[in-house]
């Protein structure tokens, strides 16, 4: 949907006839551009887009054929894209592929806003009794948050590129990271104390290159496992660690949007590590992770790392209250 254009100023029109006003016409006020609606449907479209491709294992070929999607949707929407292309080594030694997706809104702008999620899909179904070895769909965990930001770019040019009598936003990046899902299962054989640093490989190899060297942002936003039905989301214990300003700013938008039976202003410890773990550390741009916590297991949904990660758990409006929310809190940046 498109956002409503208002007019500003006081421009009039004058009838035949009509006489014509000496008065000087007062320089009409900057306003920001309306914030668009997030539409659900299209969000589940772009989850169900990326699963239709197949798991999204680094080095497949529906990985390869998702990313040069995202890529192309991402230009189509207007922005700057840079890709890094380069080579990990996972967990159990084996040299994997690696394709960061950076598309930038702005590229020049100093004042920037930083969006991310990851675009891999974990090879296996650790937590599954079923096929345990067999890649999953990663619906909710990958595609969602990679889905919210491919409905929010479809808008970012109206913030970017305004039109007349609106102030151009702020710069926006979004940043698909890959190989975030290919950390050592705990229950592997011989886990070692540093497992935590098998998991996000791909914002672990970009806070050590930027794709701007010396990039930085005023803050950013983690999407992840953000499309499950009736998920809620608490102030993860990392986030608010290093970006509880942040935080807060989020839920009270998602409060004031009349999502706070899903924004939950309550702290929970249960995100082991995250990209934005590593981001909060290397980079210091103060950022948090939107990530469901599910009370009845004391942490993820029950269909994580399993084969019912699948499109039966996505819920258009989940994906509608993170995204109008994310949304939201991007369009009043000033
Ligand atoms: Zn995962």
């Amino acid at each position: 949907m498109m956002a409503v254009t208002i007019l500003l100023g006081t421009a009039c029109t004058r009838g035949p006839g009509t006489e014509v006003s000496t008065e000087q016409e007062t320089p009409a006020p900057i306003a920001a551009p309306p914030t668009p609606l997030f539409d659900p449907d299209s969000a589940y479209a772009y989850v169900a887009g990326q699963v239709a491709f197949g798991p999204r294992v680094p080095g497949s070929d529906a990985h390869k054929e998702c990313g040069n999607w995202i890529v192309a949707r991402m230009k189509n929407y207007g922005a700057d894209v840079r890709e890094q292309i380069g080579e990990v080594t996972a967990f159990n030694g084996q040299e994997v592929p690696l394709r960061n997706i950076i598309a930038s809104w702005l590229p020049d702008a100093q004042q920037r806003v930083m969006l991310c999620a990851h675009w891999d899909s974990r090879p296996f179904a650790d937590h599954d009794k079923e096929r345990p070895n067999d890649p999953i769909d990663g619906a909710n965990d990958g595609a969602s948050g990679v889905g919210i930001l491919m409905e929010l770019a479809r808008h970012l040019n109206e913030l970017t590129r305004p039109a007349s009598g609106t102030a151009p936003g702020i710069g926006v990046d979004l940043i698909f990271f890959d190989v975030e899902d290919m950390g050592e299962p705990a229950n592997a054989m011989g886990g070692k104390d540093n497992s935590m640093d098998t998991w996000c490989l791909g914002s672990q190899y970009w806070v050590k290159q930027p794709h701007e060297p010396g990039y930085s942002a005023r803050f950013g936003i983690l999407l992840d496992m953000c499309g499950a039905r009736d998920a809620v989301f608490y102030q993860e214990a990392i986030s608010m660690r290093y970006a509880s300003g942040v935080v807060r700013k989020v839920w009270r938008t998602a409060d004031r949007l009349g999502y706070g039976d899903r924004f939950i202003p309550e702290t929970k410890y249960f995100v082991g590590t995250d990209d934005h773990d590593v981001i909060n550390r290397s980079l210091r741009i103060p950022t948090i992770d939107i990530i469901e916590y599910y009370e009845p297991t004391g942490g993820f949904n029950p269909t994580w790392h399993t084969h019912g990660d699948n499109m039966d758990v996505i819920d258009p409006n989940t994906l509608k209250a993170v995204g109008q929310t994310i949304m939201e809190v991007v369009w009043k940046e000033r």
